[in-house]
């Protein structure tokens, strides 16, 4: 009996075309910005791929079992590229946290969202589907999973990122919330004057937004630190890094790598400490504006 079922299934699956499974949505977002329309020719202007929105920091995942097979950048664009057996996903702008020979399960994190993808006005991710060199719609697969809808231009518009964690520039758990503790450290009662976030040492950590470089140097128990001055009197912080990959001076924008995360002057563990200053003083990163 079970060897008749083997068999059936056996030469189901060997008639059957090879149906692309679904796929799941690479981030937390299950929207697309701005649809697939391919260029009639090679070299033709269109937007191969979907775009859909994100923050920059946020974790990308596999849409599909598969192999890496390409992770690095193509005309200057951090690009993933994943073989899922006929097919390919593309993922931009993606700083990498995997090799080309990995193999990834559906929804396993790969990389981390850049900002920069020029044809949507925030951060978003570029998702491909290709096979062979012919580009396909990838929300033809997204669709069946069952959670797609395009944006109406005539609706009401979409609803805002789910509020608390949207303005942080990693997607790790807080560890540490804004306000009043006891040092782990020092033993102290004092300001926790940021926000914790758990994350891997050499994680690379994404500028929150658009600006200048203020500082990008060890400053006492923050360690090493990267200040961005956004204009307004807005900054934001990132201190304990384990190195800096921006200079003072230096213009970045949303999803700029400023750094990566280290555990650098008083600090207990790989963790980033983000702050988010008005005229100077430390405000709660997740509070009110
Ligand atoms: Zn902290």
């Amino acid at each position: 009996m079970l060897r008749a079922l083997l068999v059936t299934i056996l030469l189901a699956s060997s008639v059957a075309p090879a149906a692309a499974a679904p796929w799941t949505w690479p981030i937390g977002e299950h929207r697309i910005d701005r649809p697939f329309d391919p260029p009639d020719s090679e070299y033709g202007a269109g937007h191969r791929g979907v775009d859909i929105p994100g923050r920059a920091g946020q974790t990308v995942r596999a849409v599909a079992v598969g192999r890496v097979t390409f992770a690095g950048r193509v005309a200057g664009v951090w690009t993933i590229t994943i073989e899922h057996g006929g097919e390919r996903s593309t993922y931009q702008p993606v700083s990498p946290a995997v090799r080309v020979g990995d193999a990834v399960t559906a929804g396993q994190p790969i990389g981390r969202l850049l900002g920069g993808h020029p044809s949507c006005r925030r951060t978003c991710l570029n998702l491909g589907r290709l096979r062979g060199d012919e580009y396909l719609d990838p929300a033809d697969l997204l669709a069946t999973a069952g959670s797609y809808r395009l944006i109406d231009p005539d609706g009401s518009p979409p609803e805002p990122p789910g509020a608390g964690t949207g303005d942080l520039p990693l997607d790790g758990p807080v560890t540490s919330a804004f306000g009043m503790r006891v040092h782990p450290v020092t033993g102290a009662r004092k300001l926790h004057d940021g926000v914790d976030i758990g994350a891997a040492c050499g994680t690379p950590v994404p500028a929150a937004g658009a600006g200048r470089v203020g500082r990008a140097e060890p400053s006492g128990a923050y360690g090493l630190q990267v200040q961005v001055e956004h204009g307004g009197g807005i900054a934001t912080s990132y201190a304990h890094l384990g190195s800096v990959a921006v200079h003072r001076g230096q213009q970045v924008v949303a999803g700029d790598v400023v750094g990566r995360v280290g555990s650098t002057g008083f600090s207990t563990g790989c963790h980033l400490h983000f702050m988010r200053l008005v005229d100077g003083h430390p405000v709660d990163p997740l509070g009110e504006r």
